[in-house]
């Protein structure tokens, strides 16, 4: 993505470089100068949206990279555990990388029970 905003780039540079050249012509065609303003207007307006897109994909990116920092995950073969201590759903995160807390079971029968996930409700072991 990255270098296809580059490579747009250069042709917005040489459009506009050739449209500077075509002003100092002794006979300008307004039309010709109006379509190619047109053409480089469009294309700074789809590098616009790449570069928006670019932002947030990298904002999105920088979130996952801090949330692992704070709270690295291992994996130990069912399920990921935080430094929290909590267990984490695999298939969230391993799917779109979404941290989600595996429902612990309670009361007196719930060591026969599993960890279950409240989102895609895959169910796992309780091991350690
Ligand atoms: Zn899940």
């Amino acid at each position: 993505m990255v270098a296809d905003i580059a490579t747009a780039l250069s042709v917005v540079i040489n459009s506009i470089s050739d449209i500077i050249k075509n002003t100092k012509k002794p006979n300008i065609d307004e039309l010709e100068l109006q379509d190619q303003l047109s053409k480089v207007s469009y294309d700074l307006i789809q590098m616009r949206i790449q570069a928006t897109n670019l932002l947030s994909e990298n904002k999105k990116l920088k979130e996952e990279l801090e949330k692992e920092a704070e709270n690295p995950l291992t994996y130990n073969g069912h399920f990921y555990r935080g430094t929290d201590g909590f267990p984490y759903c695999p298939a969230c995160y391993d799917k779109h990388k979404d941290r989600i807390h595996l429902k612990i079971p309670h009361g007196d029968w719930a060591f026969l029970e599993k960890y279950r996930c409240p989102i895609c409700g895959e169910e796992y072991p309780q091991v350690d």
